[in-house]
């Protein structure tokens, strides 16, 4: 239900924390968050609330300049640890986190597993990072733009890959994403209450548009790649 991910020079987690806590107000029956550790990806995901998770990683050292984090809403599973997001392929170098619902699912499964691939949990969102693996050639953005011509649903998502950690890849068809404009830093959140702690500059992700966040710079594009102009606006209100 709540979507945030920071790429930058800070440690990412106590800003995905942070993050989340701006975002409890949308509602939510677990939270997670995934972290770039040198050359992996740590994950801590959890059922309840957000008090549940800071107590899971209190004593767990998470360094990392380049994270996602999520709050659930269940749709396909029930809330459990398993099905928290951030979801991984079965390889973990691909996490993704999900608002929204993945119609054909079933049918991605059902290919996938034929290709090998398996899966843990009960959730629709499972199925895309293993299908973004599947078309996976070095390049994240190009494997993410393939991948979403199978997706049929409505769904917002931050993507990273340990071995592309320099960027985080948004998405948005139908469900609300915005990206805060820093210094040096960026930040990918389901709305704008979530970032204006950090920065007043935002851009929003129209429907259909893809955006390749990197600590300094940003891509936006359609579903075909086609590159898309937009300047940031200033937000003049606070929380
Ligand atoms: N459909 C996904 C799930 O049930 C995402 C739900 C959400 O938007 O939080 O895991």
């Amino acid at each position: 239900c709540g979507i945030i991910g920071y790429i930058g020079d800070k440690e990412a987690q106590p800003i995905l924390i942070q993050g989340l806590k701006r975002l409890e107000y949308r509602g939510y029956d677990s939270a997670g968050i995934a972290v770039i550790d040198k050359g992996k990806i740590d994950v801590f995901k959890c059922k309840g609330r957000i008090a549940n998770l800071e107590e899971k990683i209190k004593f767990s050292k998470i360094h990392g300049n380049v994270g996602i984090a999520h709050t659930r809403w269940a749709t396909h599973g029930e809330p459990s640890d398993i099905n928290a997001h951030p979801h991984l392929n079965q390889k973990g170098n691909i996490a993704v986190v999900h608002n929204g619902i993945i119609e054909n699912y079933l049918e991605l499964r059902k290919k996938l597993a034929e290709k090998g691939y398996t899966f843990l949990s009960e959730t629709d969102t499972e199925v895309i990072p293993s299908l973004i693996d599947y078309y996976y050639n070095g390049d994240l953005k190009e494997a993410v733009l393939t991948a979403l011509k199978e997706l049929k649903g409505s769904f917002a998502l931050a993507i990273m890959s340990k071995d592309n950690p320099d960027e985080i890849i948004a998405v948005r068809r139908d469900s609300p994403l915005v990206i805060g404009i820093g210094k040096g830093e960026n930040f990918i959140a389901s709305d704008i209450t979530a970032v204006i702690n950090w920065t007043k500059d935002v851009i929003i992700i129209e429907n259909s548009e893809v955006a390749v966040v990197k600590k300094d710079s940003l891509q936006l594009m359609d579903f075909d790649g086609n590159l898309i102009e937009r300047e940031p606006f200033e937000v003049t209100w606070n929380v």
